[in-house]
């Protein structure tokens, strides 16, 4: 049966607005954060093979604010070269925010940008009806793959793009986090398949190791303060309950029965562990790190 439920991508503010709250609430960019300055550098080590002009693609970047942290790691450990970076994000507030950010940067002078307003399909389709031959050095997709109809499919056509020695980069949920125990209990009642999938990163481990695709992964501890929405009627709960959920206007659209029961998942010490009077959801995420095909 189809879900009556509608998924919050389908209102973009909405959506937007449930990501910087939770962004706010979570240390979600600061792991990766750590990652980027951690362990990324090994990484982009030999990224390029001596080369003075790099190919960057960031697919799903949002404001470019992680785009923005690699691609300055990715400058220390390269500093002569020159960056031709193709953001590929669907969404134009975003795309603003970070062209905005950009034109702030002066510094960011060694990057040039190219703008794609368009979802990862439809990138591949304009790179396909283009013939273009160009190859990529560095790929990311960070906490995007949630987002397109076969997840498999997206990856092999990036990987395809990737030059001698190229990496590409993916960021999601570990499937050991409290997003992978909501998902495996309420995938079919909150995902809506044509629109989103509940990938976690063992998800994708099975699909490329079903491939026979070798990878490098790093697991990245991350929390999320939910205690918000235990609070009937509170709009900053409702939002974040949007946000885990999917689903636009959850606590008013879905019924009481699917509601009672997320929010009894969503405190369970399967997710979360309450410290201090506050919920604090498990947000770890995983990376997995591809090479070229052989
Ligand atoms: N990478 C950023 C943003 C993650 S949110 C970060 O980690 O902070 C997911 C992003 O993917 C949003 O900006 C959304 O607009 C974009 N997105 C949604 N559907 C997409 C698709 N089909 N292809 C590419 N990007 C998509």
């Amino acid at each position: 049966m189809a879900s009556p439920l509608m998924s919050l991508v389908n209102d973009d503010g909405r959506y937007q607005k449930s990501f910087q709250l939770f962004l706010e609430r979570s240390s979600e960019h600061q792991c990766m954060r750590d990652f980027i300055h951690n362990k990324l550098p090994d990484l982009l080590t030999s990224i390029g093979d001596g080369k003075s002009h790099l190919n960057v693609i960031g697919v799903g970047s949002g404001a470019g604010e992680i785009d923005l942290e690699m691609l300055s790691e990715l400058h220390k450990k390269h500093p002569e070269v020159v960056v031709d970076n193709e953001v590929v994000e669907p969404s134009s507030q975003q795309l603003h925010n970070y062209k905005v950010v950009v034109s702030q940067k002066p510094e960011l002078n060694y990057i040039k940008f190219t703008w794609n307003k368009m979802t990862a399909s439809e990138f591949e389709e304009h790179w396909k009806q283009t013939k273009m031959t160009k190859k990529a050095d560095f790929i990311h997709m960070i906490q995007m793959l949630y987002y397109v109809k076969d997840p498999g499919a997206t990856i092999s056509f990036f990987q395809s793009l990737l030059n001698k020695n190229g990496k590409l980069i993916i960021i999601l949920v570990s499937e050991k986090s409290g997003w992978g125990k909501l998902w495996r209990k309420y995938r079919t009642q909150l995902c809506n398949t044509e629109i989103s999938q509940c990938v976690t990163t063992g998800d994708i481990k099975s699909i490329l190791d079903s491939k026979g695709v070798s990878y490098q992964s790093f697991d990245l501890p991350s929390q999320m303060d939910i205690t918000e929405c235990f609070i009937e009627g509170d709009e900053k709960g409702e939002l974040l309950l949007d946000f885990l959920t999917e689903v636009l206007d959850f606590s008013k659209t879905a019924s009481q029965e699917l509601r009672a029961g997320v929010l009894e998942l969503l405190r369970h010490p399967d997710c979360s562990m309450e410290a201090e009077g506050r919920v604090i959801f498990n947000n770890n995420l995983g990376v997995i790190v591809i090479d070229k095909p052989t």
